[in-house]
């Protein structure tokens, strides 16, 4: 397809936009994707935050069904029972170590009196002292209120848990002391390590003082917690909260407190992780994006240079332009008339006002026709078509050419063939030889034709004679040759004076042409004497012709005046053509005596030549 420089400028200008708003489009999918992966991270986080905090709500609330059991078993008076060797005492380490089974989470079950001594303890596992810090436990104590306690491990400094304690107060409502269980850190890892997480993220339980409860993985580094944050959620002011660090590494953290406990999940996902797909398609983004820039990169380069090329088109159209118009120029005011035709066709393409005005016709009319219409013949002009294409110079030939009604007229013609890259034109400069053939024509009519009788003079009648002989002899054909003289033309010009001589001459050359044929030859050899060669003609033929122009010289009357005529005979002499015979001039001698013969034997009569 042929796209004009206007098109291709268009529609490289289409691409080119749109490989821009593609790559708007990507950037725009690319962040919007980045935006989308951020919030379904901290969606996630907040969710697995929230299970986690619920999973390890329930599994306190569980352990306190069992304490709040055990403390309907117990009287507040047991907790300051210590005495080992009792039998209730007994019975209470069994009820003790009966709950323990119950409770998978905690490793034991102890009973504290209200000085915050260890009175029983369901396992007599070693570490037993101050399980909760000392300051909670007068808390505690002093609040009535406070039935049930979630505490943080306080004896155990590297391997901590919670304590879940129970409130038991005498029937008098005072604070006897507290159920406690145990929770140990190794089960509040597990149930963290069976969360799904990424490989940068971690999962920390951690107390209101940031406190490390448990974590996961367990070479996790505890990310920096907001105080801010615990405070908030501590005091109920947010149910849970979202946080996004960019130190030390880029990540989300979500808070999540336990219900009635002062502790609280902190789900720490690393944008190692969470970003990981959103890199990926960034980088086929990227790439995506990367061709089309190239692309419209390219098509830009293309555009520039399609602007250039058409600049460059639009200058040299300009110069050729002004070239083409000084062209014009020179040859509309050249003196020859010029013509351009195209090739195949032959449409004259230009015409310059010369031309025109030799060829009788306005430049614009000379547009719808076709170079060989100036030529009387086509085939001239097709001939010499032909010539130049096989590289034949076509140089001041004369042609005859054509007017626009059809008078034909001499040319000196000059042809040549322009070839550029789109066409081949014909250029044809002409100049008008009408006089010089004119005068070419006069001269040969002088030098061929007697002026007073309109015959051929004698060295053309010889000329062609000869000519005729040489054809006669080359097909063995007959000929005549005929010698004819006035018969005593001296009177006539004696008489009537030189100027009725000369009629009397003009008469006979009159009488001559309309007797004989066109292919007679008839010239005027000497001053009242003509010669006539009769071709194809053999003496039986040729006698009465001459015989018949005879007859019409003698019965031809001039009219002088209204009165006089002018009469006169003529006398022939009659020859054939003979083996020997190469020249008129011999034929002639012979023609001549018999002319004599004629004089000789009474005038106005013809006769044939006789050797003897
Ligand atoms: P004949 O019958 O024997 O031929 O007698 P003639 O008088 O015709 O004799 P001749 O042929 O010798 O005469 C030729 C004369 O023709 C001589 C000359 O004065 C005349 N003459 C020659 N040329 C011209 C010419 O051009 N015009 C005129 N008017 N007379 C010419
Ligand atoms: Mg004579
Ligand atoms: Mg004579």
């Amino acid at each position: 397809m042929n796209w004009t420089t206007r098109q291709s400028a268009f529609i490289t200008l289409l691409a080119m936009l749109f490989g821009l708003g593609m790559i708007f489009i990507l950037a725009y999918q690319v962040n919007s994707s980045y935006q989308v992966e951020i919030q379904r991270t901290r969606l996630e986080a907040a969710h697995q935050s929230s299970t986690i905090a619920s999973q390890i709500s329930s599994s306190l609330r569980e352990i306190d069904i069992i304490l709040k059991d055990l403390s309907d078993k117990i009287s507040p008076d047991d907790l300051s029972n210590t005495e080992k060797s009792s039998a209730r005492n007994q019975e209470l380490q069994n009820i003790l170590l009966d709950k323990l089974l119950q409770i998978h989470q905690a490793d034991n079950i102890m009973l504290v009196s209200s000085n915050s001594n260890i009175s029983h303890r369901a396992l007599d596992t070693p570490g037993s002292g101050q399980l909760i810090n000392n300051d909670y436990f007068q808390l505690v104590r002093n609040n009535r209120y406070q039935e049930k306690v979630y505490a943080r491990l306080s004896n155990r400094s590297e391997n901590t848990g919670i304590i879940v304690a129970r409130r038991v107060e005498s029937l008098m409502a005072d604070f006897s002391g507290l159920i406690v269980a145990s929770v140990t850190r190794n089960y509040l890892d597990n149930l963290l390590s069976n969360q799904n997480i990424g490989k940068h993220a971690s999962i920390h339980l951690i107390d209101q003082n940031k406190g490390v409860l448990a974590k996961y993985p367990s070479h996790a580094s505890a990310p920096i917690f907001d105080d801010f944050v615990i405070q908030n959620l501590m005091n109920g002011k947010e149910s849970s909260a979202l946080i996004s660090h960019t130190e030390p590494t880029q990540s989300i953290s979500s808070y999540h407190p336990i219900k009635d406990t002062p502790f609280i999940v902190v789900v720490n996902v690393s944008s190692e992780d969470y970003l990981l797909p959103w890199h990926k398609n960034t980088l086929y983004y990227l790439f995506g994006g990367g061709i089309l820039l190239i692309m419209a990169l390219l098509m830009c380069y293309f555009f520039w240079r399609s602007h250039r090329l058409t600049q460059n088109l639009h200058k040299k159209e300009k110069y050729l332009n002004a070239s083409e118009a000084r062209f014009r120029q020179m040859i509309e005011t050249s003196p020859v008339a010029i013509v351009l035709a195209r090739m195949p066709d032959y449409f004259i393409t230009y015409i310059n006002h010369q031309a025109a005005e030799l060829f009788d016709q306005t430049q614009a009319g000379a547009l719808s026709q076709r170079a060989f219409e100036l030529y009387k013949s086509k085939l001239t002009f097709m001939e010499q078509v032909q010539r130049i294409q096989q590289g034949d110079a076509q140089h001041n030939i004369e042609v005859l050419l054509q007017r626009k009604d059809g008078q034909p007229f001499w040319g000196n013609l000059s042809m040549s063939v322009h070839e550029t890259n789109q066409s081949t034109t014909i250029m044809i400069g002409i100049s008008d030889i009408t006089s010089k053939k004119q005068l070419e024509a006069d001269l040969q009519h002088r030098a061929t034709i007697d002026s007073l009788s309109g015959l051929f003079n004698r060295a053309y009648f010889t000329e062609r004679a000869n000519h005729e002989i040489a054809r006669a002899k080359r097909n063995q054909q007959p000929l005549i040759v005929i010698m004819l003289d006035i018969d005593h033309f001296k009177k006539i010009n004696d008489n009537w004076g030189h100027d009725t001589g000369d009629i009397a001459i003009q008469s006979l050359a009159g009488l001559c042409q309309s007797t004989l044929r066109d292919i007679d030859i008839i010239g005027r050899i000497g001053g009242e004497e003509f010669a006539i060669l009769l071709p194809e003609t053999d003496l039986e033929k040729g006698f009465p012709v001459a015989e018949r122009l005879r007859q019409r010289i003698e019965a031809q009357r001039i009219l002088l005046t209204d009165k006089q005529t002018l009469q006169f005979t003529a006398s022939l002499g009659l020859t054939i053509l003979e083996e020997d015979d190469q020249k008129i001039d011999r034929i002639l001698k012979r023609a001549d005596q018999a002319l004599y013969q004629a004089k000789h034997d009474g005038r106005n009569q013809t006769v044939i030549f006789n050797k003897q």
